[in-house]
C-alpha cells in the first residue's frame, strides 16, 4: 500500500522489499530450490510478457536458462509471502525462441506498460532499472576492476579496492508552469511531432528539487517561479531517472524557448489542456496518461 494519494506509473509495487533477506544466503539459496518461488525475465531491456501481463517463470526453471549469479536479482515477497527474483537472460538469440517458446515474447517495457497492471508495471521497473544500473556498473567507478554482485543483486563490490557501489536513481524535476488561467508546454525537436509536455531536467549537485525546477524554467523558457508546489513524483526505468513533479505559478507570460532543449512553447488556457489531453486539439497531443507530465496537467485542469 502506498502512503501516498497519488500514485504514478512504475511506482506502487505490491512487494516487501524485504531487504534483510538480500543478506541471507541460506534463505535465498532455499528460495531458489522452492517451487513456489517465481522469476520475471528480462532480455536485453526487454521484458516476458503474455496477454495477462508478465510472465513469472519458476525460479529454478529460469537460472537453467541464465545460471550467472551475477545475473539474479531477488525483488521481494509476494502476499503470499512467495519470492519473487528477476533474471537478466544474456543470450545473444532471442530466447523467447528458444528455452521460453511458448511462454510469451519480449516486450519494450513503455509501450508494455500501457497494458499492464500498475503492479506488474511496477515490478517491471524494478528490474528493468537495475539490471540497466548492472549493464552500466560491471567495472569499479573508482579503480576501473570488475565488480561482482552482493546483496542478492542490490549492491556490487569491488574485490580490488573494496568499494561498494549501489543502484542509481537520478532525480529530474518536471514542472507544469503556470500563469493565471494558462499553463505552459515545450517541445523537443527531437519529440513526435505535435507532442507538447512539461518542462524537466536533471537535478545538480548541491540544489535542492525546487531550485533546480526553478533554474531549469528560466533557462529554457525564460520564465521566474514564484512559488514551487509539489505534486507527485515517479521511477521512470529508462533507465533509472526518479521524476520529481511540481506545479510552478511563474511571474509572468514572456515566455521564451532556449532553442537548445526546446524549440517551442505554447501556453494553454485550462479548457484548451483538457482538450489536449483528451486528444480533442488537431495536431497537438499530451504524453500518455503513463508519463508524469499527462498527470502534472491532468491534476492543475481538476484544480489540484
Ligand atoms: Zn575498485
Amino acid at each position: 500500500m502506498s502512503p501516498v494519494a497519488f500514485q504514478n506509473t512504475f511506482a506502487g509495487s505490491p512487494l516487501d522489499r524485504a531487504g534483510a533477506r538480500r543478506l541471507d544466503a541460506a534463505w535465498l539459496a532455499a528460495r531458489l530450490m522452492d517451487p513456489a518461488s517465481w522469476a520475471v525475465a528480462v532480455w536485453n531491456g526487454k521484458l516476458l510478457a503474455d496477454e495477462a501481463g508478465l510472465v513469472m517463470l519458476p525460479v529454478a526453471f529460469a537460472t537453467t536458462i541464465e545460471p550467472d549469479p551475477d545475473k539474479l536479482l531477488f525483488l521481494g515477497t509476494d502476499h503470499l509471502g512467495k519470492a519473487g527474483f528477476a533474471v537478466d537472460i544474456a543470450d545473444a538469440g532471442d530466447p523467447a525462441a528458444g528455452p521460453l517458446e511458448g511462454r510469451g515474447e519480449f516486450h519494450e517495457l513503455r509501450p508494455l506498460a500501457m497494458r499492464l497492471s500498475g503492479e506488474h508495471a511496477a515490478i517491471a521497473a524494478s528490474a528493468r532499472s537495475l539490471f540497466e544500473w548492472r549493464r552500466r556498473h560491471r567495472w569499479c567507478a573508482n579503480c576501473g576492476q570488475p565488480t561482482r554482485a552482493a546483496e542478492a543483486g542490490w549492491k556490487r563490490i569491488c574485490p580490488s579496492c573494496h568499494a561498494e557501489h549501489f543502484p542509481r536513481t537520478d532525480p529530474v524535476a518536471i514542472m507544469l508552469p503556470t500563469f493565471g488561467d494558462r499553463c505552459l508546454l515545450g517541445r523537443q525537436a527531437s519529440w513526435t511531432p505535435g507532442m507538447w509536455s512539461a518542462l524537466a531536467g536533471f537535478v545538480e549537485p548541491g540544489e535542492s528539487l525546487e531550485e533546480a525546477a526553478a533554474r531549469e524554467l528560466l533557462e529554457e523558457a525564460g520564465l521566474t517561479a514564484v512559488s514551487v508546489r509539489y505534486h507527485s513524483s515517479q521511477p521512470w526505468p529508462f533507465p533509472s531517472q526518479m521524476m520529481v513533479g511540481f506545479l510552478a505559478e511563474v511571474s509572468d507570460d514572456q515566455a521564451t524557448p532556449d532553442q537548445t532543449e526546446l524549440e517551442a512553447v505554447r501556453w494553454f488556457t485550462r479548457l484548451e489542456a483538457e482538450a489536449l489531453l483528451a486528444g480533442k486539439i488537431d495536431g497537438a497531443f499530451a504524453p500518455p496518461p503513463l508519463a508524469i507530465a499527462h498527470q502534472l496537467i491532468k491534476a492543475w485542469v481538476e484544480r489540484f
